[in-house]
């Protein structure tokens, strides 16, 4: 499923429940729910960071990159600032270090749980509490659209490794595919333009 995708239904699926349930959504909500549905895909072959900025394509070659960054910032910072920032940020690089696109951590549970509880912590120290709900729907929502492809993905990992998917299934790629992922893109495209200076005034 496309970057693309992922991001409107996170963000949509969170929009609608800021409706029905008052969460309040500022624009740094929005920002850290988009950031979460975009998040378990960090590891994809295809992702933005790995395809135009790290100059290297092999699993094992990233998977050490990702560990040796986390644990240099880590050291570094102990060693001469102490900055909870940065110890949150290394603790993010080596999760990441751990995880596989589809074979691992980021499409789990287990990695939902970790994130999230990262995020959160960072949220509660620095302020900004009205983003952890919008950050784990995005991150959810990421979860749960997968399971609607045709791979799968290891939600129960790292204790069993089997892929769960819905009894529904489409192939990335093949003309449904494209087919659902573009009415959902035009879906939310209709329901923002329909919803949102209604949405927009609520919460001025
Ligand atoms: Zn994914």
């Amino acid at each position: 499923m496309t970057g693309k995708t992922h991001l409107v239904i996170g963000v949509m699926f969170t929009v609608i429940l800021s409706e029905y349930f008052k969460l309040s959504l500022t624009t740094g909500a929005l920002v850290a729910c988009a950031l979460a549905s975009l998040l378990p895909d960090i590891d994809h072959p295809k992702s933005f960071i790995n395809q135009y900025i790290l100059p290297f394509k092999n699993k094992l070659t990233k998977t050490t990159f990702y560990i040796t960054l986390g644990v240099v910032i880590y050291l570094i910072n102990s060693f001469y600032f102490n900055y909870t920032y940065f110890k949150i940020l290394s603790f993010f690089s080596v999760l990441i270090g751990f995880s596989t696109h589809r074979n691992g951590l980021t499409h789990s549970l287990f990695g939902f749980i970790c994130f999230v509880s990262l995020f959160g912590y960072a949220a509660i120290l620095y302020g900004f509490r009205e983003c952890i709900i919008p950050f784990s729907l995005g991150y959810i929502m990421h979860l749960i659209a997968d399971m609607f492809t045709s791979k799968g993905i290891p939600i129960m990992y790292p204790f069993k490794k089997k892929k769960f998917k819905m009894p529904f299934t489409f192939k990335v790629g093949s003309w449904l595919g494209n087919i659902i992922e573009s009415a959902i893109i035009l879906t939310f495209l209709v329901y923002v333009a329909w919803r949102l200076p209604i949405i927009i005034t609520n919460y001025k």
